[in-house]
């Protein structure tokens, strides 16, 4: 496993859409894993394949609860709304302030090819939005209502953390 380079706004792999995946080969495999290590590494809740310059379908995401691999995924349920803060890996130093659905189900396949769905609401259901986005090359910033410097304060402590790994 490997940390791999994240591309950022301005990068045209970011908007570009993203291939389904048919076979799940070991270089796939490899890449789920050094998804999540990047993710982890960079202190993020998500990451989707085109952040790291892979046009396929492949989103991980942790918020906290377990990690969660989404291979191909569709959103087939939302309702609701919320309107909150948002970031992105790719964007750094900033945050934006984006309407959401607060609720929705997710069909797609797990890391064994094998389909499943998974329900978010509140954050979840925000990382699980954002990062299905990225795979149409679509990012928070077309949508967000305003946009924000992350506060010193924040990007210190984050800066602190990623120097003790
Ligand atoms: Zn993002």
């Amino acid at each position: 496993m490997a940390l791999r380079e994240i591309r950022e706004l301005g990068d045209e792999v970011l908007r570009k859409k993203a291939k389904e995946v048919k076979i799940l080969t070991p270089r796939l495999k490899e890449l789920i894993g050094d998804m999540f290590d990047t993710m982890y590494a960079a202190n993020g809740v998500g990451l989707a394949a085109p952040q790291v310059g892979i046009l396929r379908r492949i989103v991980v995401i942790d918020c906290g609860d377990d990690p969660i691999t989404l291979i191909n995924p569709v959103i087939v349920e939302k309702d609701g709304e919320q309107i909150g803060e948002e970031g992105c890996l790719s964007v750094p130093g900033k945050v934006g302030v984006v309407k959401r659905a607060m609720h929705c189900r997710v069909r797609a396949l797990d890391a064994d090819m094998k389909e499943y769905e998974v329900e978010g609401e509140g954050l979840l259901a925000r990382c699980l939005q954002h990062e299905i986005d990225h795979l149409d090359g679509k990012m928070y910033v077309d949508i967000a209502e305003e946009m924000h410097d992350v506060t010193a304060e924040s990007e210190g402590e984050a800066q602190e953390e990623a120097q003790e790994e």
